[in-house]
């Protein structure tokens, strides 16, 4: 790839990209931001581990993911039967998370990856390519395949000394497609497609180095200061996303209403020979530790409580970092940003471990768990904090800390 001019997304310096050759990565000079990476094998690579994951994905709907024996009664859970049972309970909106999160975003970002990867390597023009590469960039922070596969284990543990518990086959399918998924997303380089599809539509590399000049807030792509439609992806820019701060705001005041009924009400009830019992997400957590399973109480600890609160203090510090000019450094704000965005998705396990129960304990008087209403609070909660982080401008606070520009 020819050395051109790039503005950092996260803290908006305009750099001089070098010449890139296949392997090669850049990252930005000041904040050290991921710029591009050119993977050795381009368009192969990531159509290889995209198609080895969405056949990884069908195979991880065609067969059960657990079954159960508890006092010789036989229970199977498979993926589809979990939204199923969800529906029953009157909880669809919990199965349209698990199916939106699980199955269908990172269905739709495999077939755009390969869609792309197909059309570059081949030199085809293909129907709505930016419009491809702009949804794939959207989706793929909404990717839960891995945070599933924890809730499998988690749940596993959580039933091993209740009953006889086994792997189906499509928990294997389930492990390796998260692990294919995550390569795809690894070796997806969104600015090298990016410039490809530049070079495949005849593009001129873009060499801009005018006074205000605005980057992509979707791809990165540089653009002339008066564009209003990205040249690349055709996204709406604007030099700092509007009212970022205090829609931040909003969205973080409505996750932090949510987390409270998502832990004053149950998470999950149990019913077992006529005996009901209600369980909060904190009760969950105390039940584990006194049955001995300590690891899985803190897995579950730290993923929803924990966690929660870390996303609540960081959102709120970094509005109103961007707000105010305090002491600390930008990059040490932007690096908090960095870890709010990578801890999100996280919480979403206690969610699956629950659709998991329901999916897989319903054996009428004998024992069945039902979800409870904090599990819709609580999906409420991760989802509104993922957005809270999505629509904060990182580059704010790095215009509230000029001072700090060559830290
Ligand atoms: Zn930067
Ligand atoms: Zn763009």
């Amino acid at each position: 790839m020819p050395a051109h001019d790039v503005r950092c997304a996260q803290c908006d310096l305009l750099q001089r990209l070098d010449e890139l050759h296949a392997g090669q990565q850049a990252s930005c000079v000041r904040c050290g931001h991921h710029l591009c990476s050119v993977p050795l094998h381009p368009f192969d690579t990531p159509m290889a581990y995209a198609l080895t994951a969405l056949i990884l994905l069908l195979l991880s709907c065609a067969f059960p993911l657990l079954n159960l024996h508890i006092a010789g009664v036989e229970s199977e859970m498979t993926f589809f039967s979990s939204a199923k049972a969800l529906v029953e309970a009157d909880f669809g909106i919990v199965a349209n998370v698990l199916l939106s999160c699980v199955l269908l975003t990172p269905a739709m970002f495999l077939c755009a990856v390969i869609y792309l990867a197909m059309a570059l390597k081949w030199s085809i023009h293909l129907p709505g390519m930016r419009s491809v590469l702009r949804l794939a960039i959207r989706l793929e922070p909404w990717m839960m395949a891995d945070v599933f596969v924890i809730g499998i284990l988690v749940s596993l543990i959580k039933l091993a000394s209740l009953a006889q518990i086994g792997l189906g086959l499509s928990f294997w399918a389930m492990l390796l497609f998260s692990i294919a998924l995550t390569k795809t997303v690894t070796v997806f380089d969104v600015h090298w497609f990016g410039f490809q599809l530049d070079h495949l539509d005849g593009l001129p590399a873009q060499q801009l180095r005018e006074k205000g000049a605005k980057s992509c807030p979707v791809c990165g792509f540089f653009n002339a200061h008066n564009a209003e439609k990205c040249g690349r992806c055709h996204a709406k820019i604007y030099s700092r996303q509007p009212h970022s701060v205090a829609m931040t705001w909003a969205l973080l005041l409505t996750a932090v209403l949510l987390y409270v009924p998502a832990n004053v009400y149950p998470i999950m009830i149990t019913e077992s020979l006529g005996d009901s019992v209600p369980s909060t997400i904190l009760e969950g957590v105390v039940l584990l530790w006194n049955m001995g399973s300590y690891p899985v109480a803190i897995i579950i600890f730290v993923a929803s409580v924990a966690v929660p609160l870390v996303k609540f203090i960081s959102i709120a510090l970094l509005c109103i970092a961007a707000q105010s000019k305090p002491g600390k450094s930008a990059l040490h704000y932007t690096k908090l940003y960095r870890m709010t965005e990578l801890i999100g998705r996280w919480s979403m396990v206690d969610v699956f471990v629950v659709v998991i129960l329901v999916a897989l304990i319903h054996m009428g008087k004998l024992m069945s768990v039902f979800p409870g209403v904090a599990a819709v609070s609580f999906a409420g909660v991760v989802v509104f904090t993922m957005l809270a982080a999505l629509s904060f401008d990182v580059r704010l606070i790095w215009d509230a800390h000029p001072s700090n520009e060559n830290k």
